[in-house]
């Protein structure tokens, strides 16, 4: 199989949820309730993890797009949140460097990015990072495993223009993961899952 193609294709669902939240979106706990709900709906959907992503204006506030983690749908270990987020804005603006637009983009998930992701966000040009936490609980109740992250990573985003900000909603994300922690039969698509070391 000479396949060369390859993709992910964000599902309609999320743009209806988008749509369904504007009026919600104005405060920094109406953009956090949208994700905490992607996130769970995404599960429910059986597209990928519980985790999603926004990309706002800064100045106007205006949401350009919300992503979710679609690992599951696609096949491709790369589609995080972030990834795919970054990605349809990267798609619907038409440049690869978001650090260039005249209003600057802030990404906002519901926690710290994951070692693949905090690359990601670097490379995208996002002017800021919003999350709802970045403590241990993710790992710890979902089981995922999130890769080595530096102590010192929201010093390295800000040494690199990228603002941080940690702590929205942070109990309702840890719920999330309460909750995907005790679904049955979920798939924790960490590699290295089977077989040998
Ligand atoms: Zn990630």
């Amino acid at each position: 199989m000479a396949i060369r193609a390859f993709g992910g294709e964000l599902p309609l669902w999320v743009d209806e949820e988008l749509e369904a939240a504007r009026s919600d979106l104005g405060t920094d706990e109406g953009r956090m309730r949208l994700l905490n709900r992607l996130a769970e709906r995404n599960v429910a959907e059986g597209s990928g993890g519980p985790f999603s992503a926004l990309t706002v204006h800064r100045g106007t506030g205006e949401v350009v797009a919300a992503g979710v983690n679609l690992v599951l749908a696609s096949g491709l270990s790369s589609l995080h949140a972030e990834v795919v987020t970054i990605s349809v804005t990267q798609a619907r603006l038409g440049t690869w460097d978001l650090g260039s637009l005249e209003d600057p983009l802030e990404l906002w998930v519901n926690w710290r990015p994951c070692a693949m992701c905090y690359g990601a966000t670097l490379w995208s040009g996002v002017r800021g990072l919003v999350v709802a936490g970045d403590g241990p609980e993710l790992e710890a109740l979902t089981g995922f495993d999130e890769g080595p992250m530096r102590d010192d990573w929201a010093e390295q985003l800000e040494a690199r223009g990228v603002s941080v900000r940690v702590g929205v909603l942070t109990d309702e994300a840890v719920a999330v993961f309460e909750r995907y922690g005790a679904t049955p039969d979920k798939t924790v698509y960490n590699a290295r899952t089977t077989g040998g070391a």
